[in-house]
């Protein structure tokens, strides 16, 4: 069997679903199980509730809920209206879930106060919505298929915006649903992104987690491959929205992809490839907008050596952190991330000498000013804010003739607050402002392909 995951670009029409519906039809002799995202923005739709809510703006609160209702129904009239009956029925569930939604908003707006707990719990709905529909719609376009919940699969524990799986029972539960909800019928299709908690509540994988849900789903079914359909054809050498004359990579490793959706490359979520590699499945990144495109594939092998994709990430804090006296290499890092594991503030890059730390973080962390404060007690700390790192990313890159000097002429001119080179060999990254990263990101593809 294998697995399929359209992200919300794949289901955000009625000719994205059409689309959707005959690639799945393509493949029925694989055996799918399908998995969704929510419709494209809405996610974002429902954190613009939650926060609303938690604002106590009543009034903006109920005019997102009615946006909701009015692009879900209007879209189940529009795929539906060939077969009353579902029509009806989906109508009703996607009406039902809303009504429940609302109350639950109004409920958090009389409170003014949004839990993780709460905010998981909204932000779940748009898969279960956008599932509901396409399953119809798969069935009124003559696929008989089967809605199951991926909440009672996906078991995760209480950190609710960015659950964490537990994999072991997760795994049991998806090989007794999983088969089951296929007898009868040809397709079995559930969500993304949503799973619950031990405690019994709705809690998400953290945002465009679908991704990972999907090799959650094919390690546990063991799937001959799993396929993430999204609207770019595979993965590209950078990001093509920001950066122009991007190309195809044809394959990467398991390690690449990690590294690349670590350092920002909008593949893939970062978890996605470990459930993956546990059962060495390919995981093939497909375009539904050209579904016959050859896409990307990620598998264990690696092939060629050498730079294959220019990452940015642009939300990034640069600190550089001295110690006044000479401690070593060992006390400083000792320091720093004891400071950074109490305060729970996750490092992207790190590198040091004798007195002195340079670390990247993702902006925004919660425990960041407490983070800071632990590490001014014994050092010296410059904090610089609105940075991006840009990495160039593939096997054994570090060894690529000249890379670095062209990496630093391309910002030539403008701040290098860092430069680092991974211990894996798999990338190097510099540290620059962000308003500059995607002119140097440009120019550091355009010299090295
Ligand atoms: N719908 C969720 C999000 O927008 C999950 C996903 O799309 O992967 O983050
Ligand atoms: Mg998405």
């Amino acid at each position: 069997m294998i697995l399929m995951k359209f992200g919300g670009t794949s289901v955000k029409d009625k000719n994205a679903i059409e689309r959707v519906i005959s690639i799945v039809r393509g493949r029925m002799a694989d055996k799918p199980l399908v998995v969704v995202s929510a419709l494209a923005k809405v996610t974002r739709v429902l954190c613009g509730i939650a926060e609303e809510a938690e604002a106590q703006h009543l009034k903006e609160v109920d005019e997102l809920l009615d946006s909701l209702r009015d692009r879900h129904t209007s879209l189940a009239v529009e795929l539906l209206s060939g077969n009353p009956e579902i029509l009806n029925t989906c109508v009703s569930e996607v009406n039902a879930v809303l009504d429940s939604l609302t109350d639950f908003a109004h409920g958090v707006c009389q409170i003014g106060e949004l839990s993780p707990r709460s905010y998981a719990r909204i932000v779940s709905t748009g898969e279960v919505l956008s599932s509901k529909i396409v399953a119809a719609a798969m069935n009124v376009y003559g696929l008989s298929c089967r809605w199951l919940d991926a909440r009672k699969m996906i078991v995760t524990d209480c950190s609710y915006m960015s659950a964490v799986p537990d994999l072991a029972a997760t795994e049991a539960n998806v090989k007794r649903f999983v088969p089951e909800a296929a007898k009868g019928v040809s397709v079995v299709l559930t969500q993304g992104f949503i799973a619950s908690s031990v405690e019994g509540s709705p809690s998400v994988l953290g945002f465009e987690g679908s991704d990972y849900s999907a090799a959650i789903f094919g390690m546990a079914l063991d799937a001959d491959r799993i396929e993430i359909w999204t609207d770019v054809d595979g993965i590209q050498s950078a990001d093509p929205r920001k950066i122009s004359d991007t190309h195809r990579i044809d394959r990467v490793s398991y390690d690449e992809a990690s590294e690349m959706a670590y350092l920002g490359a909008r593949v893939l979520h970062p978890l996605t490839i470990e459930p993956a590699r546990r059962r060495n499945i390919p995981v093939h990144v497909l375009n539904s907008m050209s579904p016959d495109a050859p896409g990307s594939v990620v598998t264990h092998e690696c092939v060629a050596v050498g730079p294959k994709t220019v990452a940015v990430k642009d939300d990034i804090d640069y600190l550089e952190i001295t110690s006044p006296k000479i401690v070593g290499v060992t006390a400083m890092f000792a320091g720093v991330f004891n400071a950074a594991e109490t305060n729970a503030v996750k490092v992207v890059l790190a590198a040091a000498s004798e007195s002195n730390v340079g670390v990247t973080l993702e902006s925004g962390q919660p425990g960041f000013e407490a983070f800071v404060q632990q590490l001014r007690k014994r050092f010296e700390v410059m904090v610089y804010k609105d940075k991006a790192e840009i990495s160039v990313v593939g096997n054994a890159v570090v060894t690529a003739p000249g890379l670095v000097d062209k990496m630093t002429a391309a910002a030539s001119g403008a701040n290098v607050y860092m430069m680092s080179q991974s211990p894996s060999m798999l990338s190097v990254s510099i540290v620059v402002d962000r308003s500059a990263a995607v002119d140097i990101a440009g120019r550091i593809h355009k010299v090295i392909f």
